[in-house]
């Protein structure tokens, strides 16, 4: 049952029953007083005990049925007037209770549907900035707004969600698990700041396979009721299937060259991000993820990955210590991560942040890949090397656990509560000739 809706049942059925016992039942007016203050006290407790209503909700019907009473006694002499105005301000009461006046008066803005790439600067991202993510003018009436007023368990300093896993980084970076955290809460806040995100992600050659599978569930699970461009980058244009998305996502598609070497289109895909990040990005979304294609989601993957610069915990080394993961450790490759060091093995099929980190991010990877390639030597997991890396320089401001990325072969264990997204399983040589 919607506790909500009781209130406003409730008030109407009881606030009838006292009229009517007013005026059939009970010849003794002062019932009319008493009675009603009595009903509105019972209401306005439940309301404080079920719903987190502040006190103002025993005050107000109290004062509203004591007028209600008055008026019945002295003033009017018509006896039907004691059952409309009760139920009238029955109704109030509920509605009231039920819903916060900013809400109740105010039109949520509507949301402009970008359906191609635009050329009008939408925001401008300064791409050398480093501590600002977004500039953005202060507007103190979003400042000073009120949110709508939420219910929902009260967090305490000594019960923490989980004891099961990390939940901080060293760097006090948080990791995202499933139990950790309100969507709800999550949402109402993010709401607030009308962002877009992109995400970029490419199909090419017998990857365009996945695209649907890939959409398919992204739609509904990416960022679920918030406004998310996503873009494809494909050699075969032709083969993406038609898909019909939310009103909220957009879908561009975006023609781009085969690599012959399947590293390299992996490899390219930092390149070609920081380009268009560049040329595009930095004036059409506020945040910007890089997915794999050969991925689908089952579960939401909401508001909580969205942060400055933002990494996945690869579901295959998550417990392994540092010294027997697969960083590169020889020091010819500018990938190279001396033994001794390393935070994290992050994944390359999930990564993101602001613009303008995405932007320090790829470029700073890809710089290490051409830097490799002229000196004769491949890091030993291509791009992911080198991501992992930056990541170790550039510690990440937000974690996200293995259930963003949970690898298909892999038998789950207890600390993974949900599998948010997880690897399609491919016949490696066959999709990748
Ligand atoms: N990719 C592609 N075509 C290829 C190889 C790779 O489009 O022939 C892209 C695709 O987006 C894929 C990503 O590069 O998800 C990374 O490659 P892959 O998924 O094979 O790497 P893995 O996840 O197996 O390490
Ligand atoms: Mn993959």
């Amino acid at each position: 049952m919607d506790i909500k809706k009781v209130h406003i049942v409730i008030p109407i059925v009881m606030a009838g029953i006292i009229g009517y016992l007013g005026t059939k039942i009970m010849d003794i007016k002062k019932v009319h007083i008493v009675i009603p203050i009595v009903m509105a006290g019972i209401i306005g407790y439940f309301g404080t005990e079920i719903m987190d209503i502040k006190k103002v909700h025993i005050l107000i019907p109290i004062v509203m049925a004591g007028i209600i009473g008055y008026l019945g006694t002295k003033i009017m002499d018509i006896k039907e007037v004691h059952i409309l105005i009760p139920i009238v301000m029955a109704g109030i009461i509920g509605y009231l209770g039920q819903t916060d006046l900013n809400e109740a008066f105010s039109v949520l803005p509507s949301i402009p549907h970008i359906s191609r790439p635009s050329s009008q600067p939408v925001r401008q991202v300064d791409l050398d900035e480093t501590s600002l993510v977004i500039s953005r003018q202060t507007d103190l009436n979003e400042a000073f707004s009120v949110l709508p007023r939420m219910s929902y368990p009260q967090p305490f300093v000594d019960k923490p969600q989980r004891t099961d896993v990390l939940l901080m980084s060293p760097w006090l970076a948080p990791i995202m698990w499933e139990g950790t955290f309100n969507r709800d809460i999550l949402n109402a806040q993010y709401r607030q700041k009308k962002f877009v995100v992109g995400v970029a992600t490419f199909a090419v050659k017998k990857y365009v396979r996945f695209i649907e599978g890939f959409l398919g569930s992204a739609n509904k699970f990416f960022l679920s009721g918030h406004r998310v461009n996503f873009y494809l980058f494909t050699d075969h244009p032709e083969k993406v299937p038609s898909m019909k998305l939310a009103p909220e996502k957009s879908l561009f598609i975006i023609p781009v060259q085969n690599y012959s070497r399947w590293q390299d289109i992996s490899m390219n895909r930092m390149d070609i991000i920081s380009n268009r990040i560049r040329t595009h990005w930095h004036y059409e979304v506020d945040y910007l993820y890089s997915m794999d294609i050969d991925v689908q989601m089952f579960e939401h993957i909401g508001v909580e990955i969205i942060d400055t610069l933002v990494g996945t915990i690869s579901s295959w080394q998550y417990t392994k210590p540092r010294d027997s993961n697969s960083y590169e450790r020889r020091p010819e490759s500018r990938a190279a991560i001396p033994s001794g060091e390393g935070d994290f093995y992050y994944a390359a099929s999930f990564y993101g942040g602001s613009v303008s980190e995405v932007y320090k991010l790829t470029t700073a990877c890809f710089k290490g890949v051409t830097e490799d390639r002229a000196n004769g030597i491949e890091a030993k997991w291509h791009e992911e090397s080198h991501l992992n890396k930056y990541l170790l320089y550039h510690k990440p401001t937000r974690l996200l656990s293995p259930e963003y990325y949970w690898d298909e072969e892999l038998p789950r264990p207890q600390i993974i509560r949900v599998k948010r997204l997880s690897s399609v399983r491919k016949d490696l040589e066959e999709v990748r000739s």
